[in-house]
């Protein structure tokens, strides 16, 4: 082999691997949201990772970070173009416009997986990252935007992270009234053509309220005197923004106002909001979602209130984390480390192995595979950080009995009888 055939392959830029040492932190936060969602009644969807790229460019919108230069577009050996989806949304609605599941009834979904996006690599911003959303159809009151709000905030409190998270929220109003905001801030903008940056000009026409998005120091200014669409509401948006207040305010859930968000993507109307933290420097929106009313009629289908969001895994998991908020048990390894003192005890720690799997199931028990002598097996169980080891050797074959030796205090070792050794490990492993 030639030596540049030998080089090692590595992962692409900005795609994680998860190793076993994470894991258990993910794991953690992903049973925690199934049962929530569980909890709520909201029932699981799974779409493809690949669609038509005309999905996405018809409703994130054509002037997007996401559609002008993030997507993972490729054509495949049809000559179709495909993309690797860059967010949930667009999928969902796809799937649920296909096989019926809008048509006069309401939907609450909840989807998780992988997303793709073309950004510079950074802590919380991968190409590769991790989502948990979901998407509610058919409901146009206020009630559903605090129904999925309030789901978030629970998770946030079971999780021991309310504390360290703000909601931000704003409504866009109609179609209409964010059309008719439109060109009184684009007149505003053009009185301050000096101050926009290259990629505000550009927005100027195409986009103009992400604008009030951007993250420029030196705009800052101007955009926070910029007109506010707050101000310019059609009263139906109004009404239903203040009765949206008025349930998060009776379900104790506090939040602020930021008239500047408007959401990087076309498809939103009325409510929108974000979570976010300060705790993970400038990644630090964890959940941003809102209200999507045009989007399912702009795929096609028929007029379709529509509220959601979606969470960012690493950053979830990462302020986890950072907080030390996933408990101890989460994290642990195993509880009984068994092995054969040699391998003329193999076959009787195998059998004595699926025993005791069959009479405790929560056990967590590490048979120890592969031979070696009894100080490097000894080795492995101290590894394994379980606290207990059970022992089986020439001594413990003869009479049908094992060694349980702790590893983890101070306390004599102990012979039992085969036969005792459920009962006894159910006393001293408590679960
Ligand atoms: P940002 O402003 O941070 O780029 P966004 O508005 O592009 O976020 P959304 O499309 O609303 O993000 O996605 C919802 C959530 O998914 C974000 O709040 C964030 O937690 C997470 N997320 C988005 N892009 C990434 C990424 N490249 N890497 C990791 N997490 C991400
Ligand atoms: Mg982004």
């Amino acid at each position: 082999m030639s030596k540049s055939a030998a080089k090692k392959i590595q992962a692409i830029r900005g795609m994680n691997d998860l190793l076993p040492s994470d894991s258990p932190r993910w794991q953690f936060f992903e049973a925690n949201v199934r049962q929530l969602m569980h909890r709520y009644g909201f029932e699981e969807i799974r779409t493809p990772i690949v669609e038509q790229t005309a999905l996405f460019a018809r409703s994130i919108g054509e002037v997007t970070d996401i559609v002008e230069k993030e997507m993972y577009t490729f054509d495949d050996r049809n000559g179709d173009s495909l993309t690797l989806r860059p967010e949930g949304t667009a999928s969902c609605v796809r799937a649920a416009m296909e096989h019926g599941l809008l048509h006069n009834q309401t939907q609450r979904l909840w989807y998780q997986g992988p997303m793709f996006r073309h950004e510079r690599p950074q802590k919380g911003r991968y190409r590769q990252f991790h989502q948990v959303g979901v998407e509610t159809y058919g409901f146009e009151g206020p009630d559903i935007d605090a129904e999925v709000i309030l789901l978030s905030a629970r998770l946030w409190r079971e999780l021991g992270l309310l504390d360290h998270v703000t909601l931000e929220l704003n409504s866009l109003g109609s179609l209409e009234a964010r059309t008719a905001y439109r060109d009184k801030l684009v007149a505003y903008f053009e009185q301050h053509h000096d101050v926009l940056d290259e990629d505000s000009k550009r927005r100027l026409t195409s986009n103009p309220l992400r604008i009030l998005d951007s993250k420029n120091p030196a705009m800052a200014d101007m955009l926070n005197a910029a007109p506010q669409l707050m101000d310019h509401l059609d009263d139906a948006s109004r009404e239903h923004f203040e009765q949206l207040k008025a349930m998060l305010d009776a379900a104790g859930i506090e939040y602020v106002i930021n008239p500047r968000l408007v959401r990087g993507l076309d498809y939103y109307c009325r409510t929108v909001f974000e979570w976010t933290t300060t705790a993970l420097g400038s990644q630090g929106t964890v959940c941003a979602g809102g209200r999507y009313d045009g989007l399912v009629e702009q795929l096609g289908g028929k007029p379709t209130p529509a509220v959601g969001f979606a969470m960012g895994i690493e950053r979830l998991v990462l302020l986890l984390e950072t907080l030390n908020l996933v408990p101890e048990a989460a994290l642990g390894g195993c509880d009984v480390y068994l092995l054969p003192m040699d391998d003329s005890a193999t076959v009787t720690a195998l059998t004595l192995a699926e025993q005791l799997r069959s009479e405790l199931p929560a056990l967590r028990l590490q048979l120890h595979c592969g031979g070696g002598s009894f100080k490097s097996r000894m080795k492995k169980a101290d590894k394994s950080a379980a606290p207990i080891a059970v022992l089986i050797g020439e001594d413990e074959l003869a009479e049908n009995s094992v060694t349980l030796k702790f590893l983890r205090e101070e306390r004599e070792q102990q012979r039992v009888a085969q036969a005792d050794l459920a009962a006894m490990l159910r006393e001293l492993v408590a679960h």
